[in-house]
C-alpha cells in the first residue's frame, strides 16, 4: 500500500489546527491508537508553528505539507520558503530558542523528536525550512 497527500495553505496560526486536523485525518487509515494520533497532531502542529512564527516572522508566506504512507509508517514533511536556519543542529537543542521574550520555551524540535520515530532538519538561509518526519503505527 502506497498513499500520499500534498497541503497548500496560507502561513497563519488559525491554519495550525486546519493542518493538525488533515494530517490525523490522512493517517486514520493505518488505525493508529489515539496516542499516536495525538503524537503525530502535537509533531505537525510544532513544525507548523515554527513556520509561522520563525520561517515568515508572522507575515505573509506559503506552507507546504506533504504526507506519505508506505505499508505502516507515515511521512510528514512540513516546509516553508521563510528565513531559513544558519545552524540547525543548534537549533535542534532542548531549551534553545531565538524568541525567548516571546514566551517559547525553544522545545519544539525536541517535541518532534520524541513524538516522532524520526526527525530530519534541512535548512538554508534566505531560502527555507524542510522538516522531515516519520512515524511507525504498530499493527494491532
Ligand atoms: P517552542 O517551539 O517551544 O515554542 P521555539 O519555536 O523557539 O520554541 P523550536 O521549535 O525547538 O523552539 O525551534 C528552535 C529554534 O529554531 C527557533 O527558536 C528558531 O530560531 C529556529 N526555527 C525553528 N523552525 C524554524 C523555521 N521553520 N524557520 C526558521 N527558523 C526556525
Ligand atoms: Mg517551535
Amino acid at each position: 500500500m502506497k498513499d500520499r497527500m500534498k497541503l497548500e495553505f496560507d502561513s497563519k496560526s488559525s491554519n495550525e489546527s486546519f493542518a493538525r486536523v488533515t494530517v490525523a485525518s490522512f493517517v486514520v487509515r493505518l488505525d493508529p491508537t489515539l496516542e499516536e494520533m495525538s503524537d503525530i497532531k502535537t509533531a505537525v502542529s510544532e513544525a507548523v508553528t515554527n513556520c509561522v512564527v520563525h520561517g515568515y516572522e508572522n507575515g505573509e508566506g506559503i506552507i507546504t505539507i506533504e504526507c506519505y504512507i508506505e505499508e505502516n509508517e507515515i511521512t510528514v514533511i512540513v516546509e516553508d520558503k521563510g528565513v531559513g536556519i544558519a545552524d540547525v543542529e543548534k537549533a535542534m537543542e532542548p531549551l534553545y530558542t531565538t524568541k525567548p521574550n516571546e514566551e517559547r520555551a525553544g522545545m519544539g524540535f525536541s517535541f518532534m523528536e520524541i513524538f516522532m520515530d524520526e526527525l530530519l532538519v534541512e535548512s538554508c538561509p534566505g531560502q527555507g525550512t524542510k522538516v522531515t518526519m516519520k512515524k511507525k503505527i504498530e499493527k494491532k
